[in-house]
């Protein structure tokens, strides 16, 4: 019998870095109280109490945040990892964005988060941009290039 439940958060539980569905949200408290429920996103933990609200966050058995490198019950945290980018990596992703053909360009292209960076040529601007370009898709661009 299937008793724990890991569920990713955007494009999952919610639009993509939006907050979740109202009524999808009364549904799946009512579920996070009867079953076992483990978070997994990339957002770092504020972020995701933004978009799932504080009740969710808290009737979930575990929420791993910045993919994995942040990890709360609740209020109380596990682990937070204490990595960081090193200096020559992030300069070769600041190159990278520099050299890319893309069009669109706005606000944060690294974002630190505990034990993690987030990097995009594309930042997230408009829903627009998101759905006509993906952040995979360029990062499988970038990968290919590389
Ligand atoms: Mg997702």
């Amino acid at each position: 019998m299937v008793d724990k439940f890991i569920f990713d958060v955007d494009g999952t539980l919610t639009p993509s870095r939006r907050e979740i569905d109202m009524d999808f949200a009364v549904f799946f408290t009512e579920f996070c109280a009867e079953k076992k429920v483990y978070l997994v996103t990339g957002s770092d933990r504020d972020k995701t109490i933004e978009q799932i609200g504080e009740e969710i966050y808290s009737l979930s058995q575990r929420v791993y945040n910045c993919s994995g490198s942040d990890v709360w019950i609740g209020n109380e945290n596990l682990y937070t990892s204490e990595w960081q980018i090193p200096e020559v990596a992030e300069s070769w992703l600041r190159a990278e964005c520099r050299c890319s053909e893309f069009p669109l360009r706005t606000g944060l292209h690294i974002e630190k988060r505990p034990g993690m960076v987030n990097f995009s040529v594309v930042v997230v601007m408009q829903q627009l941009v998101r759905e006509n370009y993906t952040l995979n898709l360029i990062i499988i661009q970038k990968r290919e290039s590389v």
